[in-house]
């Protein structure tokens, strides 16, 4: 299945033919979901679908839990009319992050509210990971009692890069153990529910278009993505971008620095060896900022994730000192926001975009400094700045963003026409 490049109205169009109904019941879902309250009436009027189509599908969602009639709505003049929306309690879907340095799974509403949460632990090899993450995922439904045929399904926000297709972790930097480990497949073989992967930015996209409606991005926006290694995504007409391959957002060999360090890929100063935390924790060892050898690894050596634990209390450390007000630890950060400003001055740039979204795992610890910063960059440096401002702003999302963005794809795929995550295995579960 294809992405499909949708309208100008967020509402997305039905179709009055039959044998589409499927389609039909998402564009109708879609536009209950965005209104979050509205009437039968206007789901017509939004959708172009006939009143008689409209009412009977309607009828087919709520015989089916997933929209429930609550109050009236009144639009105009017009007399108050039975208000719909869908029912939180309808559907369910597990998300799970799996990050360098730690584990979160989740349960999700139909909403998009987190109803329950875990942090497993996972042992080093895979086999025994995918056990724990099973096991995980069951703890929450059974903890809820959350019955298997309301469960849409199991989401993975895993990093890059990934063979979405078959499900498949092909070589994670920083994730050692997950070397072509077949995550999406052994998972639904233990757990019997439909599971898919997504790479960790991509499904931090999803988690800000499904759970982030309140905040002002338009439908358009670039998602920066701050983590052990920066990447970035693209929402485009509120959907969505994946790429070609669900790869999209490898950003690390833009250069940002034309007199910085040399990098592997034989250029010098690229976002890899001068902006990712490794990077700026070597920076800082060698200004001697640290009292001795903080034991972390040069960006551009092999790494093994055996320093990574050192990595990132050195990088909490950096952040807080520089938060606390000490000069050089914040000059440091304010020069590594300087570079990041740049490389998103190019992506903004070549896709005439004006909103950019911040967040990841790391992004709590930098935002006080990288916002204001990368603001100031775009709008001196950007070849769009006589054109229109720029918006820089954080998710409001948090830390749980990739994995509500897992879980909400899940969703999506269920709710949203044409969009497309790469499930793995066999059809969703009929509703
Ligand atoms: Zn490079």
């Amino acid at each position: 299945m294809s992405l499909s490049y949708p309208h100008e109205s967020p509402f997305l169009h039905g179709t009055n033919l039959p044998a589409v109904g499927d389609y039909n019941r998402s564009v109708v879902l879609d536009t209950i979901r965005k209104a979050g309250q509205i009437s039968r009436v206007e789901v017509a009027h939004l959708t172009g679908l006939t009143a008689q189509t409209v009412t009977n599908m309607v009828r087919k969602l709520i015989d089916g839990g997933l929209v429930q009639e609550q109050g009236t709505v009144t639009v105009g003049r017009g007399k108050p009319r039975t208000a719909i929306r869908l029912n939180p309690e309808g559907r369910f879907a597990l998300g799970i992050h799996l990050e360098p340095a730690r584990t979160t799974v989740i349960l999700i509403n139909l909403a998009g509210e987190i109803i329950d949460r875990d942090l497993p632990i996972l042992p080093d090899d895979s086999a025994g990971a995918i056990a724990v993450l099973a096991r995980s995922a069951a703890l929450l439904l059974e903890r809820q009692g959350i019955p298997r045929e309301k469960v849409g399904g199991i989401g993975i926000a895993i990093p890059g890069p990934l063979d979405a297709g078959r499900g498949t972790v092909l070589d994670p930097p920083n994730l050692s153990g997950w070397r072509n480990v077949r995550l999406a497949h052994d998972l639904e073989s233990i757990t019997g529910l439909p599971v898919f992967m997504e790479k960790d930015v991509t499904a931090a996209c999803h988690g800000q278009t499904w759970a982030g409606n309140g905040q002002e991005t338009g439908q358009d926006y670039i998602f920066m993505y701050m983590g052990l290694g920066i990447a970035f995504g693209t929402v485009r007409q509120g959907q969505v971008y994946r790429g070609r391959t669900g790869n999209e957002g490898e950003m690390g060999h833009i250069v940002v620095d034309t007199s910085g360090p040399a990098c592997w890929c034989g250029q010098k100063g690229c976002v890899a060896v001068t902006c990712d935390p490794r990077s700026l924790v070597k920076q800082a060892e060698k200004e001697g900022l640290f009292p001795g050898p903080t034991g972390v690894n040069d960006p551009q050596a092999f790494n093994d994730s055996a320093d990574l634990p050192l990595l990132d209390g050195a990088f909490r450390s950096l952040c807080r000192r520089a938060h606390d007000g000490e000069d050089a630890c914040r000059d440091l950060l304010v020069e590594g926001a300087g570079r990041i400003g740049r490389a998103v001055t190019i992506l903004t740039d070549l896709w005439d975009m004006d909103t950019v979204v911040f967040g990841g795992p790391y992004w709590h610890l930098m935002e006080d400094i990288y916002l204001d910063r990368v603001g100031q960059v775009l709008r001196r440096r950007s070849v769009l700045r006589q054109v229109h401002d720029f918006k820089v702003l954080s998710t409001t999302l948090g830390g749980d963003l990739a994995a509500i963005g897992a879980a909400s794809a899940i969703l999506d795929n269920d709710l949203t026409p044409g969009s497309s995550p790469g499930m793995s295995g066999k059809d969703h579960p009929a509703l």
